[in-house]
């Protein structure tokens, strides 16, 4: 038998994986669970098409065998079956060669958020098992076969004996070491407890010999043993549950088994909604950006369900751009599926939902930055770049959606302050917002221009963002006050009244020609400013466009 070398970088991401990835072992069942229920919505999937297959429900199921004298778990499903090709393609490389050239790139961090976005669970198989056997035959083939592997030096195939379709996983366990106990993943009281833990939702059954014991017939206080099939996961998706059933363990465990992301969500979002288009959601916004959120790479969208069945892996019609780091589910009774399951593109239900769950995300973003200013602004930081985006690409009411979700960094507070927040402490004789731009908070607040806006005891907005100043551009006003970039020639405040600036102005008349003559066409006019207390010079703009908007407009490629 010729053994197949594992491709190079697949041997490394299995020994990062085996060393760091994972925090708890605990969870290889979890991802051998999961892609068994995949195997199995596969085969439902295909059964609601193709008229010669018949899902009938009862044949379906997961079963988890442990042997404890033998040291394996068996990890049995009824479900699509892998082809010698498949088996080979799926467990023998990593498909996204991506991962290991990401890591590496940002091996500071650590591996957690790239567990998942890459498809790399079955390999966490590896981390309690010496070996690992997945026995399998597809749907439609009359060929089983077997694929071996150590985990480190690569596989082997061979036809194997399986009459049934399905694969049959079996892991081969690890020895104990002083500090490493793997006894314990062949208990049934711990197996029992992990499936409970992370599996309970998955909609097929998940079985188990379980022992119990009896007392003997006819005596008082001898027992006997014996075994009997349980179904250890209740089957009832978490989003059909009530709201109150559910603790936040509950739903951050969801987040996880969904990969959602390996971070803990800032906040969940149960949505039951029981009017004219019914639907249950569960959304999540998560507290560190994905790795690739700011990348072509990314794809939003939610998980779509029609009663219960996943129609769309990311359905992007539910998420405005603005609020693409919302992650989750939507199942409804209620949509028009064509023949084929997909959506009709035109789904009035689905605008509907999309609606709703925007104006919900909403509302959730206004109360966390009521709630809890701290956990606000740790989002913020995140993906307040995105909400800025949406105000600048402006999609009709987009700009009143997102306007009070804004912050900046503001003068006088030293730290993010909300539009509300600065017009609220706005003085009488303040007319505009103002706001200055530059790279860096510290660079702004020694620019020379903010002085007398400072001096007059006005706040100022530190935009530091590329996007900042192109955003409140869109926005024109907020609570019908302008902005005005610190800046512009023109800043609405009586410079000095007794203004003898034209008699000074003619005075130097000859060193102002000189120096515009110097700068040539590199400044408009070279002109005495009040503007300024402690520094010499600056540069203003009469125009639209500021001079830092003009770095930017400059910088983009045409
Ligand atoms: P992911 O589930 O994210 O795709 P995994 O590493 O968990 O990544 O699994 C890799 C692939 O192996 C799956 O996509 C699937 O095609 C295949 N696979 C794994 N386990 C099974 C199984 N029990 N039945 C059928 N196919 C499986
Ligand atoms: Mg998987």
């Amino acid at each position: 038998m010729i053994k197949q070398e594992f491709k190079a970088e697949s041997k490394r991401l299995l020994e990062m994986m085996i060393n760091s990835i994972y925090s708890q072992k605990e969870i290889f069942l979890r991802e051998v669970i999961s892609n068994s229920s995949d195997a199995i919505d596969k085969i439902y999937y295909k059964a609601l098409t193709d008229d010669s297959l018949r899902f009938d429900k009862d044949s379906y199921y997961i079963k988890v065998e442990p042997d404890k004298e033998n040291r394996t778990l068996k990890i049995i499903d009824t479900g699509i079956g892998m082809t010698k090709e498949e088996l080979e393609h799926n467990l023998g490389t990593i498909a996204k060669s991506g991962s290991l050239a990401f890591k590496k790139e940002n091996d500071s961090k650590d591996g957690h958020d790239i567990i998942g976005q890459f498809g790399v669970g079955f390999y966490s198989a590896f981390m309690v098992a010496d070996t690992v056997t997945v026995s399998s035959k597809a749907l439609g083939s009359d060929e089983a076969y077997k694929w071996e592997s150590n985990g480190t030096d690569g596989y082997t195939m061979e036809p194997s004996e399986k009459d049934s379709v399905g694969t049959e996983i079996t892991l081969i366990m690890k020895e104990n070491t002083e500090d490493e106990n793997f006894d314990e993943f062949l208990e049934e009281y711990r197996l029992k407890a992990i499936i409970k833990k992370y599996s309970d939702f998955i909609r097929y059954p998940i079985k188990m010999d379980v022992t119990s014991r009896r007392p003997i017939e006819g005596s008082d206080n001898e027992f006997e043993e014996y075994q009997e099939e349980q179904v250890l996961n209740s089957m009832v998706p978490i989003w059909r549950k009530n709201k109150n059933e559910l603790t936040p363990e509950d739903y951050e465990n969801f987040y996880n088994e969904k990969h959602y992301g390996f971070d803990k969500p800032i906040k969940h979002i149960h949505i039951s909604v029981d009017g004219t288009v019914r639907y249950n959601a569960i959304l999540f916004i998560p507290e560190k950006i994905p790795f690739d959120y700011y990348s072509k790479e990314f794809e939003k969208g939610l998980e779509l369900y029609s009663s219960g069945v996943l129609i769309m892996d990311k359905c992007p019609d539910l998420l405005p751009d603005y609020f693409s780091f919302v992650k989750g589910m939507v199942d409804s009774e209620d949509l028009s599926l064509n023949i084929s399951r997909e959506i009709l593109q035109q789904d009035k239900q689905l605008k509907f939902i999309a609606k709703n769950i925007k104006n919900k995300i909403k509302r959730e973003l206004e109360s966390l930055l009521k709630g809890d200013r701290d956990k606000y602004e740790e989002f913020y930081q995140s993906f307040g770049r995105q909400l800025k985006f949406g105000v600048y690409n402006d999609f009709g009411q987009d700009k009143d959606v997102l306007k009070d979700l804004l912050m900046f960094y503001s003068s006088k507070e030293k730290k993010l302050v909300t539009l509300d927040e600065y017009v609220s402490r706005m003085s009488e004789d303040q007319k505009y917002i103002y706001y200055a731009t530059g790279e860096t908070n510290d660079r702004i607040e020694k620019l020379p221009q903010t002085e007398l806006v400072s001096e007059k005891g006005f706040e100022i907005l530190y935009f530091t963002d590329d996007i900042d100043e192109f955003a409140i551009k869109m926005l024109m006003n907020y609570q019908e006050k302008e902005f005005k970039s610190v800046s512009s020639s023109d800043l609405g405040i009586d410079e000095d009244s007794e203004s003898n600036t034209d008699t000074q102005q003619q005075e130097n008349k000859e060193l102002f020609d000189y120096m515009k003559d110097v700068l040539s066409d590199k400044v408009k006019e070279v002109k005495l400013s009040k503007r300024l207390k402690t520094h010499p010079v600056c540069l203003s703009t009469d125009g639209e466009v500021s001079i830092e908007m003009e770095k930017v407009l400059n910088a983009m490629p045409n």
